[in-house]
């Protein structure tokens, strides 16, 4: 029946155009819930979920990311069907309320209100009061019998609309403000005063947009809706997601809810508290309010908060209902929440509730805590904690000898909030891009503010450390810094920055643009000068150590070390790891008292000579194994043989035409002169145009027997010294740079028989392994071939990226790749991240050909990348045996690897 068939279609169309953009909470209903976050950011699938368990959420809708992506896509404008679902939800939500936007006896005032999926704090738009004109702000003086809270609000909404939908600077209001507040707080302006305040900050609008100020509360709505979305990709939210690597499409939700109000009179207050202590992850409510106040006022550092113990005391009654809402939430989420409420006249209103930002020593806490508690799985714990974090836990601090003294001479200044840990030495700079303009220059610097602001983003991201005079542990620059890792001090009040001049005095001290000075995020205190600093230490992380050893029976990668000294191999075992997947000779060779060796060796120009040079550097490595073997006693030791180009050794001969040529002109000729030649001759000789690519790795060794020689009779005889004192030695002699079947053959049997004599002069038996780095292309492909004479592979994967994606990992940072992370051209910086695509294409097809021939090859990772979190989950999906990262990164790797193993058991079910 085509007739009906073709009926249908046309009933089917409008449905399909009018998509659903709009998700309503009222009534203690909502239309989308916790699991919604994609499509209702993270504020409106929590306001969502509150109003669902039946919180106190002031009613309102959720306009979706998707509607937010349709308007950018249709150039700016709202997508179609989505201004009639608004009006739809507005008419839903006054008659909720029984109250009428714009009414001028009983006027609803709505919050517009930006939220991504991805919590992003402060980097979007808010706007509040909305619905306010001359009429309504009479209806609502009125009704409240509060002439000052009227003005109050229409004020604040002037000014944020002003500053957010209309784009006039934020310092046109606040100097209005800060004039006729003087020396007071803004809760002691009269209402006349603010009567005023409103009636400038109308005038500053029409001055300058030419216009007055919108009155129509309907249009009011549209343009701020517009404007959060635009936010979505204003300056402050593309930095944030470039340095946190959000996706651009994601968008933002725009959540419209009806005000409540905080800043009615002393009965009435606003506040932002976390379930556990952000800081520490203690058990315990933890926030701070302000009363009489509006939302902004406690992020904004306007005044400082009171704790929320005050609250206590102040009101017990909605205190207790709110710490009641917060473990319930807690509960709910089986996470730490961060929460924002609001008490109008005694009545609790919760607002937001998110997971909870915390420090890398909170968030250890917290999981193992919430396992005890029974709220989460250990698998779960594995999963909540931040590879990164790890590592941000084991950040040095200051000396504590360098404290003390600091202390006698005088340059402790202030101490502040500790509002996030770790301990930054830098030079004082009083704005962001100042900041930004210093790290470009390579200092180190310490971003002083009055406040942060989300305008300071650029520059918190350039500096080691942040030091604010106002605002509480829960400000920007708090919020931020601990997201960032980054150390803060917060709220010294002691502190009088003077930003015209770039100086600030605290203490009877002046501290000027470019002078040093420290931090300490972990105890709040800030000093004149540089301090040193102090290694982390791990045995005292309790928490960590309990969450690794978790994890060490999830994951399957063994977790080795990139070792070169035996100190490294006894730090590395403390913090786990399980062999040493890579010792680098050539280390060794650069110490002092070996490097004239190295060259006596390098400037030979005979066998012989160069035998006698080796003879002498063949006590000190195999003293160095010695002692590696016994840090690592019964566990393997991979040892690759010389890597770098010769050249590498020379590098303090590099000016010896400058003083040849000096000699020469100035008749000053003689022996030592005639020696300079020669070494200037050697170096014309072995100089390369691309030296990487050039004499090194095996090649050299090729090249140069009588080193393959040294080394093998240094790595087996310190194992056969080893043996004799009970230590037992697992070395496993790595080829670098093998590329073709005819190098490693010819290597091999070299290693065999240098094995063979060492072994017949000593008289026992020396066990070792011998494998290859997987380092070149050509390696990848002859993996099948290279497995029949080799026990284990390793991949080097910082010349495997150079030699795969033809970039030079020296060069390349400086003059493009960075631009190219920045423009997107490419996802990662390839030399921290495996690109996977064509990196990790390579490495596939060397682990299935070498697994073809051998099917239990073990088969480790080396570079760079073994280290990084997502390289560890790439490294486990191919099924590597082991990673090997450097040694602070151990912990972070077996961390990594447990998620990693976990991950993929949820996909495969
Ligand atoms: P952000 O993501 O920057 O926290 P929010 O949308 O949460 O922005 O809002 C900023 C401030 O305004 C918060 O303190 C919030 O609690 C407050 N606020 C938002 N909506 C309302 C509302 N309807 N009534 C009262 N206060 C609100
Ligand atoms: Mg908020
Ligand atoms: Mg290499």
């Amino acid at each position: 029946m085509p007739a009906t068939r073709a009926k249908k279609k046309v009933n089917a169309a409008p449905k399909a155009r009018s998509q659903k953009w709009v998700y309503l909470f009222a009534g203690g209903k909502a239309e989308g819930n916790a699991k919604m976050r994609a499509l209702l950011g993270g504020k409106g699938a929590g306001l969502a979920e509150m109003t669902n368990a039946g919180l106190p959420v002031p009613p309102g809708f959720t306009i979706t990311t998707a509607a937010c992506n349709a308007y950018f896509k249709g150039g700016g404008k709202l997508p179609a069907g989505l201004w009639d679902q608004v009006e739809r939800g507005l008419a839903t939500i006054e008659k909720t309320t029984k109250k009428k936007l714009g009414d001028p006896k009983d006027p609803l005032l709505v919050s517009v209100r930006s939220g991504a999926a991805m919590s992003m704090p402060g980097m979007m738009d808010t706007v509040l009061n909305l619905g306010l004109n001359d009429q309504s702000r009479q209806g609502l003086a009125t009704l409240t019998k509060n002439e000052r809270f009227a003005w109050d609000a229409y004020r604040r909404f002037i000014s944020m609309f002003g500053r957010i939908v209309l784009d006039i600077p934020a310092e046109k209001f606040d100097s209005g403000l800060e004039k006729k507040k003087g020396a007071r707080a803004d809760t002691d302006l009269t209402a006349k005063e603010l009567e005023a305040l409103v009636g400038e900050f109308k005038a500053i609008v029409k001055r300058e947009t030419g216009r007055p100020f919108p009155t129509e509360p309907h249009d009011q709505l549209r343009l701020a809706v517009e404007a959060v979305f635009g936010s979505w990709f204003g300056q402050r939210a593309k930095d944030y997601r470039k340095q946190f690597k959000i996706s651009d499409d994601l968008g933002t939700a725009c959540s419209v809810v009806t005000m409540v109000f905080g800043n009615m009179g002393d009965d009435s207050g606003t506040g932002v508290a976390f379930t556990r202590d952000p800081n520490t992850g203690e058990k315990t409510l933890y926030g701070e309010y302000l009363t009489n106040a509006q939302g902004e006022d406690v992020v904004a550092g306007i005044r400082t908060p009171l704790k929320i113990d005050q609250l206590k005391r102040d009101m017990p009654k909605a205190y207790a209902q709110f710490e009641k809402i917060a473990q319930r939430l807690e509960k709910h989420y089986r996470d730490a929440q961060d929460l924002e409420f609001t008490i109008e006249r005694g009545k609790l209103y919760m607002l937001q509730t998110r997971s909870a930002k915390r420090t890398a020593r909170a968030a250890m806490k917290i999981a193992t805590d919430m396992v005890r508690e029974k709220l989460i799985t250990k698998d779960e714990a594995i999963q909540r904690v931040d590879p990164l974090q790890v590592e941000q836990l084991l950040v040095p601090g200051f000396d504590p000898a360098a404290v003390e003294r600091a202390r006698k001479e005088g340059r402790f200044l202030a101490k502040g909030l500790n509002a996030s840990p770790g301990a930054a030495t830098g030079r004082a700079v009083f704005d962001a891009d100042r900041a930004v303009a210093l790290k470009g220059q390579k200092q180190l610097v310490v971003l002083v503010r009055p406040e942060t602001s989300p305008d300071d983003f650029h520059g918190m991201i350039a500096a080691t450390g942040i030091l604010t005079a106002r605002g509480g542990s829960t400000s920007h620059a708090a919020v931020v810094a601990r997201g960032l890792g980054l150390p803060c001090v917060a709220g010294v009040a002691a502190l009088e920055i003077d930003l015209a001049k770039r100086e600030m005095r605290v203490g009877g001290a002046l501290i000027k643009e470019g002078d040093a000075i420290s931090i300490d995020g972990t105890t709040g205190e800030v000093f004149a000068g540089e301090l040193t600093t102090n290694p982390p230490s791990y045995e005292k992380e309790t928490q960590l150590i309990e969450l690794l050893s978790w994890a060490d029976k999830r994951r399957r990668l063994g977790v080795w070390v990139n070792a070169d000294t035996p100190g490294e191999c006894i730090e590395a075992r403390k913090l786990g790891a399980e062999g040493v997947g890579l010792a680098r000779t050539e280390h060794m060779f650069r110490q002092a008292e070996r490097l004239p060796y190295v060259q006596d060796m390098i400037m030979a120009d005979s066998e012989a000579g160069r035998k006698i040079a080796l003879a002498k550097l063949l006590p000190f490595q195999q003293g160095d194994f010695r002692e590696m073997y016994k840090a690592m006693d019964g566990l393997p030791v991979v040892i690759r043989l010389i890597d770098p180009p010769l050249h590498e050794f020379l590098r303090e001969f590099a000016d010896v035409d400058i003083d040849i040529a000096v000699a020469e002109a100035t008749g000053r000729d003689g022996p030592e002169i005639e020696q300079k030649r020669k070494v200037w001759r050697r170096l014309e000789q072995i100089h390369e145009d691309n030296p990487m690519l050039g004499l090194r790795g095996c090649r050299l060794l090729l090249v140069y027997p009588e080193i393959l020689e040294m080394q093998i009779r240094a790595i087996l005889g310190a194992a056969a010294d080893s043996a004799e004192v009970g230590v037992s030695a697992k070395p496993e002699i790595m080829m670098p740079l093998v590329g073709t079947m005819g190098e490693l053959d010819r290597l091999r049997d070299q290693v065999m028989s240098v094995a063979a004599a060492v072994e017949k002069e000593r008289g026992r038996k020396v066990p070792f392994k011998f494998g290859t780095m997987i380092e070149i292309p050509r390696a990848c492909i002859i993996a099948d071939e290279i497995a029949t004479k080799t026990e284990f592979f390793s991949f080097g994967t910082n010349d495997l990226t150079q030699t795969v994606l033809g970039i030079s990992r020296d060069d390349a940072q400086k003059s493009f790749l960075t631009k190219y992370v920045e423009q997107r051209i490419i996802p990662d910086d390839p030399f921290q991240v495996i690109d996977r695509g064509g990196v990790g294409e390579m490495m596939k097809m060397g682990v299935d050909r070498g697994r073809k021939t051998k099917p239990d090859l073990k088969i480790g990772i080396c570079g760079e990348h073994a280290g990084e979190p997502s390289s560890v989950a790439f490294c486990h999906e191919i099924g590597l045996t082991y990673v090997s990262p450097s040694t602070y990164r151990v912990p972070v790797a077996r961390l990594a690897a447990a998620q990693a193993a976990l991950a993929m058991k949820e996909r495969d079910r």
